[in-house]
């Protein structure tokens, strides 16, 4: 069943203004709508395919992150820097935690973040919700259970980690409550979402490939997203840029357009030039803490 939200999933305003139409490319090629809360400012799918529904939209070849697919150009790009970005990944949170301790990735998918850790003396737990990838995340030796709510009710973890998840999460609020009472006092949270006001977002408008509707739930700003995390109790910590994320998303852009290669590099290097000074990457990783 479709969902028509008549309230802004993350704060609960009613007033809501339309944003734009975006086309699902990927999979079924039709349109969704976006609307903005005209309290939150968040911008959402509206309606959105319920969570009954959803799985059907991710049934494509082209949806790398389930099925470590190497087939064409830009998933072959995106594995060549995977690799490399798994093990920045994996220093961010060491740097945040002191040392390899417990780590929860949510939407951990087959699990490359988690054997990077694990590798590395983190005791790891995942979450994942597609059936296909848990079980590849399983045959690597992984704990991975299907949902938060599945989690051990007192286990507590020193970083948690979201790496383009929480745009794709039904129950926003539920999630987050959830989350804050499995962080440990201190511990942190750390959440990569695409960011709609980027260079990159600008340019393409409708057509930006990070809209990825109706996959992506919510298409957040980086003030939207803090003012959600301090309502469920985090505090904010800071930024850091995903620059490969510029460049990806633009030779998805690009492709839908039937624009170029040559064309899709230089709008990454414009978006990440432009972040430079203004701080709005492609994409960011949001680092918030629980007091
Ligand atoms: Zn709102």
């Amino acid at each position: 069943m479709s969902e028509h939200l008549e309230r802004c999933p993350a704060c609960g305003e009613p007033k809501r203004q339309p944003f734009l139409v975006a086309k699902d490319w990927l999979v079924s090629q039709e349109s969704f709508s976006l609307e903005q809360c005209a309290a939150c400012g968040l911008v959402f799918t509206n309606p959105r395919p319920g969570e009954d529904e959803i799985g059907r939209y991710y049934q494509s070849d082209a949806y790398v992150s389930h099925t470590d697919t190497k087939k064409g150009l830009i998933n072959m790009a995106y594995q060549l820097v995977r690799n490399r970005t798994l093990r920045q990944k994996r220093q961010l949170i060491e740097h945040l935690a002191g040392s390899p301790a417990t780590l929860l990735d949510v939407g951990c998918a087959t699990g490359h973040f988690l054997a990077e850790c694990a590798a590395h003396g983190w005791q790891v737990q995942g979450t994942e919700p597609d059936p296909g990838a848990r079980a590849l995340a399983a045959a690597k030796g992984l704990a991975v259970v299907p949902a938060v709510f599945d989690l051990p009710a007192d286990k507590r973890y020193k970083v948690i980690t979201m790496w383009h998840v929480l745009e794709h999460v039904h129950q926003l609020n539920d999630t987050l409550h959830r989350l804050f009472e499995a962080l440990e006092p201190g511990g942190h949270i750390a959440i990569a979402v695409p960011n709609r006001i980027s260079a990159d977002a600008v340019r393409y408008g409708a057509g930006w490939a990070a809209y990825d509707v109706p996959r992506h739930l919510y298409h957040f700003d980086p003030d939207a997203l803090r003012r959600l995390m301090v309502r469920h109790g985090f505090v904010a910590q800071g930024r850091k840029p995903m620059v490969f994320d510029a460049f990806y998303v633009s030779m998805l852009s690009e492709r839908n357009r039937g624009g170029s290669l040559l064309a899709a590099l230089r709008a990454g290097l414009d978006s990440n030039r432009k972040a430079r000074t203004s701080g709005q990457y492609s994409s960011l990783i949001h680092l918030f803490t629980k007091p």
